[in-house]
């Protein structure tokens, strides 16, 4: 099979829908983007690149979004990407980056976030490698922080606010938490999500989820059985996800649309 590493989110594409995962990662069919998923992409950037110190003054941190907004779209195009632009365009996408940068809380909240710093700079955007028991290739993933007291965060942005159940239930943390361990890397039990709430009114949130390390043997045995599943070419419909849909799947031409 001619894949050589997982990742945290391919392991997550195959629960959804592994038929869909086979296309994505063993045909390498084209994928569609999304308006968020641009914006979210040019968010992450400006954030990572104004807690790093890379820019400052609140009109460089608005040009350096909108700069980052563009190059996104460009990449996009350069692609030859479908895009769901999901009736946002791309003056309005920039406006919504633009309220979050002019918003009070969020200001403060990026004012508080302080990268850890070692020989190769700010902690920010950092490879994990986690290696799992009876798994012959790494699960690879990209750490958004590491802050100055070594507890592990990731940068995102919603439409609306997160609850601490949803930030508690996701297993991403564990597999961070986990690799940096391995890693042999101080991690702390602790994890942050820093939430960047797109409303009109923008917000920010900081939600901390503890875990108990012991949790970690239940992400090996998903991401074991995972991998088993994939060796033996496990690959099939899932139409009862909320993936299965014309709007959500990208492969919906080559399959279910297929029939209809
Ligand atoms: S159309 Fe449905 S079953 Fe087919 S790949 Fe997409 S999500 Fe999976």
């Amino acid at each position: 099979m001619n894949i050589d590493h997982l990742s945290f989110s391919s392991i997550t594409s195959y629960l959804n829908c592994s038929k869909a995962w086979k296309y994505k990662y063993l045909e390498k069919l084209e994928t569609k983007t999304s308006s968020q998923l641009l914006f979210g992409s040019a968010w992450h950037k400006t954030v990572e690149a104004i807690v790093a110190g890379a820019v400052d003054g609140e009109s460089y941190k608005k040009d350096f979004w909108k700069q980052s907004l563009l190059s996104e779209i460009e990449q996009s195009q350069k692609k030859n990407q479908v895009v769901e632009w999901g009736g946002e365009t791309e003056e309005s996408l920039i406006n919504a980056g633009l309220r979050l940068l002019n918003s009070e809380e969020v200001k403060k909240g990026l004012l508080s976030i302080y990268p850890g710093n070692d020989e190769k700079g700010p902690k920010i955007e950092r490879k994990i490698e986690l290696r799992v028991p009876g798994v012959p290739i790494p699960v690879i993933g990209y750490i958004d922080i590491i802050t100055e007291d070594g507890v592990c965060g990731d940068f995102k942005t919603s439409g609306k606010s997160w609850s601490e159940t949803q930030a508690k239930d996701s297993l991403q943390p564990l597999f961070y938490m986990a690799g940096l361990k391995q890693m042999g890397m101080p991690a702390p039990d602790l994890f942050r999500h820093y939430v960047f709430v797109k409303t009109k009114e923008p917000k920010f949130q900081v939600i901390e989820t503890s875990y108990q390390p012991f949790e970690v043997m239940f992400l090996f045995r998903l991401i074991n059985n995972v991998w088993q599943a994939i060796e033996k070419e496990a690959f099939f419909e899932n139409p009862g996800g909320w993936l299965c849909s014309e709007r959500f799947c990208d492969f919906w031409k080559e399959c279910r649309g297929k029939y209809q």
